[in-house]
């Protein structure tokens, strides 16, 4: 694990959840997009040295939606950055920490991501985030 990169918070509702980070609390909207496969709007909000990454389910297929109902609005997840996801991957197997998928999937920006299971990490859902490839910064 080389940084963290992002806190992932789950909202009910972006436009709302930006304006509170951006004018109460003066921080910076970089950008907002869809990840369809995960039926997720998602933004980022630069807080210095990490991401804030606000997520609001699309459809009640989203994990997100699922979370909110369970849980409420709050932290969701913490993203690790990495290069080399798939290594990664292999390592922590093989370290005995079990991983939600089998393959990284498609994230916002364009990076890979992964999983950790939040039982293999003492009840801390973390993200793998590998910008390496094709994704910015
Ligand atoms: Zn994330």
């Amino acid at each position: 694990m080389e940084k963290v990169d992002h806190i992932g918070i789950a909202v009910r509702d972006l436009d709302e959840r930006i304006t509170y980070y951006t004018e109460t609390l003066g921080l910076k909207l970089m950008k907002v997009e869809e990840v369809e496969s995960q039926q997720v709007r998602v933004a980022f909000i630069d807080a210095g040295n990490v991401k804030i990454e606000l997520l609001e389910p699309m459809s009640d297929k989203s994990a997100i939606h699922g979370f909110i109902e369970k849980r409420g609005e709050g932290i969701h997840h913490v993203a690790f950055g990495v290069t080399g996801i798939r290594e990664r991957m292999a390592e922590l197997r093989e370290k005995g920490v079990r991983l939600l998928s089998e393959e990284p999937g498609p994230g916002a920006g364009g990076a890979e991501v992964a999983f950790m299971h939040p039982k293999s990490s003492f009840g801390v859902l973390y993200e793998l985030c590998d910008k390496s490839g094709k994704g910015d910064k």
